[in-house]
């Protein structure tokens, strides 16, 4: 298939790099001193590209492919693919979906532990020599006892922490744009509304326009005093000043964080603040997790080029196209 052009726009795994490579014939961004002028050249003959969360890849980047039919992005979350524009212009956008899906819940039910029973903070004060001088760390004041968490986007990792959270013994109630059929949780129609009836609000809701700052002020204020929001979708969606805000003045009791709104620039106030939980956007960063997207990126591209259609479309893309 070495007829073939493909761009990838950024630094991919080896395992995407490798078979792309011995397959087609790659064709870098990245590494391109002069892109417009790299794109003049290269642009045309493109038919395929593979890309990730590290570039935007819009109309603007698209147009000057007028002849690709694919771009496969290594992430569920594409909002950095402007997959509107590439429906509008006969261009299939494909995702990773389902294959990430248990590590990344595995990941949220780590980071909520980790938050609520205060791990992080108990085991720097074991490394800080603080047991022996001090005594014990103190009893936390938050537990998983007894708690209501709602879903933000019961999608299907929502779906994956759901489970994981009723094994643990928690009610599980969920927000979405509607109502879903044979769940067994309680929906609540209004973010706020849900954030009222929630002790923990756990957000794995998708970024881009609609869900840009949802989780506000007035959600927080909801969540309570009490209150822990679990952030493992993206980082968009929280206003992260607001909640910076919430957390210096106690407006919610703490935060788990595995997303942020400027990756990766963490804000000095949330690294400051003891009460939260940060990690550095892991939630699928596993060998195991990261080879099977990298590979569901390599066979969208080689399915859809040998003819045989997308594997993973996303939803504003279908596949065969609407007429
Ligand atoms: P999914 O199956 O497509 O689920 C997305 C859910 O979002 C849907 O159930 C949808 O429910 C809900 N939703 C969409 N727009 C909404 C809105 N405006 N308001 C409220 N809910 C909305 O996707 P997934 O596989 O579960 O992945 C979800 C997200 O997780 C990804 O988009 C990505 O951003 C994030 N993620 C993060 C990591 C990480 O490393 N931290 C890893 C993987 C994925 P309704 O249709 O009912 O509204």
């Amino acid at each position: 298939m070495k007829e073939f052009e493909v761009l990838v726009t950024g630094r991919m795994m080896p395992l995407v790099m490798e078979q792309l490579e011995s397959r087609f014939t790659l064709h870098k961004l990245q590494e391109a001193a002069d892109r417009d002028a790299f794109l003049a050249e290269v642009g045309p003959r493109i038919k395929a590209v593979a890309t990730g969360g590290h570039v935007r890849t819009d109309g603007a980047l698209l147009s000057r492919l007028p002849n690709v039919g694919i771009v496969a992005n290594f992430g569920v979350g594409y909002d950095s693919v402007d997959a509107g524009w590439a429906g509008q212009h006969g261009v299939v956008v494909t995702n990773t979906p389902d294959v990430l899906t248990e590590e990344v819940a595995d990941t949220c039910l780590g980071l909520l532990l980790m938050t609520v029973r205060e791990l992080s903070a108990s085991e720097r004060y074991l490394r800080a020599g603080r047991w022996e001088k001090d005594g014990p760390y103190p009893l936390t004041h938050n537990t998983l006892r007894g708690k209501t968490v709602g879903i933000l986007a019961l999608g299907r990792i929502g779906k994956a922490i759901a489970t994981r959270c009723e094994a643990f013994g928690l009610t599980v109630v969920y927000h979405g744009r509607s109502e879903q059929k044979g769940v067994p949780y309680r929906y609540y129609p209004t973010l706020v509304g849900m954030a009222q009836a929630s002790d923990i609000l756990i957000s794995v809701a998708p970024g881009g326009q609609d869900t840009f700052h949802i989780i506000d002020a007035e959600v927080l204020r909801a969540l309570g005093p009490k209150g822990v929001l679990i952030n493992i979708g993206r980082g968009t969606v929280v206003d992260e000043g607001a909640l910076i805000n919430a957390l210096q003045n106690k407006v919610i009791a703490g935060a788990g964080l595995d997303v942020f709104e400027k990756e990766p620039h963490v804000p000095p106030e949330l690294i400051a603040m003891d009460h939260v939980v940060l990690l550095p956007h892991v939630g699928s960063a596993s060998h195991h997790t990261r080879n099977l997207m990298g590979q569901l990126v390599v066979d969208n591209i080689v399915s859809f080029l040998s003819g045989k259609g997308p594997i993973t479309p996303v939803a504003e893309t279908p596949w065969p196209p609407k007429r």
